[in-house]
């Protein structure tokens, strides 16, 4: 079993969150914010987490531009996923990319390239990871029996975007089809906006209306994309 603390940092108010197994405290942080505030909110907890850990859910600036920094305080192993590695290593110019230079930022380092499949070891609990590329080459989810942290593939009521140069709208409906495929009562995690679960996504989501479709349920009203 894991408990979920929501971190909401940087100027792009991503989700990066620290999860810790209830059985023995280990704790892994997921995703990084851009800024140097990640650090200084996990270092004011009291009694300090034991970060063992940290796992990417994909390489936008938002999400692993902080990754030297928590490294800096944190030298633990890091895991990404290993289709992600183009779009991480433009991390150095992501800034630029998104109009934002003094965002560029080192790439951090990558001790563990994960694929659809794997999982890693959290005290007691077993965190698995499911690729959903779609938004970016290598986007993923981790997940144990009760929550799933979905980085930028799915929101309450959205879905990440498509527009982007690396992303692929084809690629991102196979993901959305196969994460629908979870038990519907996982708790959803996301990289932007509040808590919801994969049922109530499935059941309202406006862009999920083809998955419904696929699994025989009323479309309902929604968005074609
Ligand atoms: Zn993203």
């Amino acid at each position: 079993m894991i408990s979920i603390q929501t971190f909401t940092v940087g100027m792009f108010q991503v989700n990066t969150y620290l999860v810790t197994d209830t059985a023995t405290g280990a704790s892994a942080i997921v995703d990084t914010g851009e800024s140097h505030e990640l650090v200084q909110r996990l270092q004011a907890l009291d009694p300090a987490p034991d970060i063992q850990m940290i796992l990417l859910t994909h390489g936008h600036i938002d999400h692993a531009g902080a990754l030297t920094f928590l490294q800096e305080v944190w030298d633990v192993p890091t895991y990404m996923p290993r289709d992600e590695q183009p779009l991480f290593q433009t991390l150095p110019i992501q800034g630029t990319m998104f109009g934002f230079p003094q965002l560029n930022r080192p790439c951090g380092r990558i001790d563990h390239l994960v694929d659809d499949g794997d999982s890693v070891q959290l005290g007691e609990t077993t965190l698995s990871f499911l690729a959903t590329p779609g938004h970016t080459p290598g986007q993923g989810c981790w997940y144990d029996d009760a929550e799933i942290l979905v980085g930028d593939t799915l929101f309450s009521g959205s879905i990440g975007r498509t527009d982007f140069p690396m992303s692929d709208p084809a690629l991102m409906k196979r993901s959305l089809l196969r994460l629908m495929e979870l038990p519907g009562h996982l708790r959803v995690h996301s990289g932007h906006g509040p808590v919801t679960t994969l049922d109530k996504e499935l059941r309202t989501n406006p862009f999920l209306g083809f998955v419904r479709k696929a699994k025989g349920m009323p479309a309902g009203r929604g968005m074609d994309w």
